[in-house]
């Protein structure tokens, strides 16, 4: 992309080049457009740049930031003064001279701070050397505002570069030009050679300076305001003006991109369980809660399971912890595998128990699914601890808010529990389900069971 920019850039300038000093159409909005677009993209830059520095901590950024802030600052002090944009003759005081001199300083300082700034490449990183940033970079606009003030203020100090006419051909020939020419060269060579461009920001860098050389050729070619060189010079100008700008935003997008996918990755892996690979106690917290508020707005049914593994600490004592390990990353397998509903989730509730959320859920359809869950836990077959040699079982206890609303989240996980504390005390490898508390009220007053238990 910077050489196909850079080689159309040139082609462009061979074109034009014969014909630079033929004159054009006087569109006087041009230069406030041209003047304002600079100002703006080297603002930004600059910006960019210095933010670059405070993250990396290169001396490099701070000094490239300053090198952008000259040029930012100069360009609209120009536009300020150059004659028959804001008054004939400018603001600030200017005369016929300070709008060709401020050019001279802008080309001749921009490519003279970017070659200045290769002594920062040797300075290793550090975020300690904040002030000699900031003089760095405070330094370089105070240097172009002094330049503009002597363009202003000292301007009769300064020798003339443009005819009575408003043509500037003195210009071209004056050590003025020659010596911002060659800076221009120079800065390029420098760079070029210095940098080897390896880097993006080398690179478009580069390309910048390949439009300020294009655009000091064919302003000095041109010879005068308002010619086709000096129109193209300007738009060269702006592509020089522009190259880094668009480099950095292009690479913050990408960084953003990257950024959120590595975030996206992080928060995936941060709510898994690292044994099992099924959600984990954290997420199930934050996620039930969540739901719970759900299903209390949209007056839908919300049904959460509490599982068990049945005899774990005999599997445990009996086989060793490795292969009370592998038993549980079996189970929580076979418990995921056996949801398929969007929405319904299992975690991790803690040692050998699992949680399983089902949102939308009506109760009969959620104690269907506790038996599947069950079931599938069994039919893995594994061999339990059991002299009998019955596989491993879950005992799970089901809670949901349908036919008994709720006021939190706990409460109903509450419910859940107690169920399951029945499941065991009936004889485990079943489901029960918690009753409503006004149904719970009157068997309590009866003295029957407060469960109703579906066997297996
Ligand atoms: P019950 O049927 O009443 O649930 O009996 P139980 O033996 O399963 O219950 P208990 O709470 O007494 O034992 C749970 C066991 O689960 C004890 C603990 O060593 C084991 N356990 C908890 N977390 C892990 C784990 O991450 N890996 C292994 N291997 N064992 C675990
Ligand atoms: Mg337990
Ligand atoms: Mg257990």
């Amino acid at each position: 992309m910077a050489a196909v920019v850079a080689v159309l850039a040139i082609a462009a300038a061979v074109l034009v080049w014969p014909h630079a000093k033929d004159p054009g159409p006087v569109v006087p909005p041009f230069l406030p457009v041209f003047s304002t677009w600079v100002t703006l993209t080297e603002a930004l830059t600059a910006l960019l740049l210095w933010t670059q520095y405070a993250v990396s901590g290169r001396l490099l950024f701070a000094a490239l930031s300053g090198a952008y802030s000259f040029t930012s600052v100069v360009a609209a002090i120009q536009l300020l003064v150059f004659p028959g944009v804001f008054s004939p003759t400018g603001l600030l005081g200017a005369g016929p001279q300070t709008a060709v001199w401020i050019w001279v300083f802008w080309h001749g300082g921009f490519p003279a701070l970017v070659t200045a700034s290769l002594f920062a490449r040797s300075v290793p990183a550090s975020l300690t050397h904040r002030t000699l940033a900031r003089v760095v970079a405070v330094g370089a606009v105070a240097v172009a505002v002094g330049l503009c003030i002597l363009a202003t203020a000292g301007q009769s100090h300064l020798p003339p570069l443009v005819a009575k006419s408003g043509s500037y051909t003195q210009l071209s020939d004056s050590p003025a030009g020659i010596i911002v020419e060659a800076l221009c060269l120079a800065a390029l060579g420098l760079h070029v050679s210095t940098t080897r461009v390896r880097s993006l920001m080398d690179l478009w860098l580069a390309v910048a300076l390949v439009g300020a050389l294009i655009d000091v050729t064919l302003t000095l070619s041109a010879g005068a305001r308002y010619s086709v060189g000096w129109y193209a010079a300007r738009v060269a100008s702006m592509v020089s003006s522009s190259a880094v700008l668009g480099m950095l935003i292009y690479e913050t997008t990408g960084l953003y991109r990257r950024l959120s996918e590595t975030h996206r990755k992080l928060v995936e892996t941060s709510a898994r369980d690292g044994l099992t690979g099924v959600f984990n106690r954290a997420y199930f917290d934050d996620r039930f809660a969540r739901e719970f508020s759900l299903a209390s707005v949209s007056k839908q049914p919300l049904c959460v399971l509490l599982l068990d593994v049945d005899h774990f600490k005999q599997y445990n004592d009996t086989y060793g912890h490795m292969a009370g390990d592998d038993c549980l990353k079996k189970v929580a397998g076979a418990l995921s595998g056996t949801l398929r509903r969007q929405g319904d989730f299992v975690a991790r509730y803690g040692g050998e128990e699992f949680v399983v959320v089902l949102p939308s859920c009506e109760p009969a359809a959620g104690l269907r699914v506790a038996q599947s869950l069950r079931a599938a836990v069994e039919k893995l077959a594994i061999r339990s601890a059991s002299p009998t040699g019955a596989p491993v079982t879950v005992s799970v206890g089901m809670a949901s808010t349908f036919q008994d609303p709720l006021e939190s989240a706990p409460a109903l996980l509450g419910l859940a529990d107690t169920a399951l504390y029945r499941a065991k005390a009936r004889g485990r490898n079943r489901v029960v389900e918690a009753m409503d508390i006004a149904e719970r009220q009157s068997v309590s007053d009866s003295e029957v069971p407060i469960v109703s238990v579906i066997k297996p």
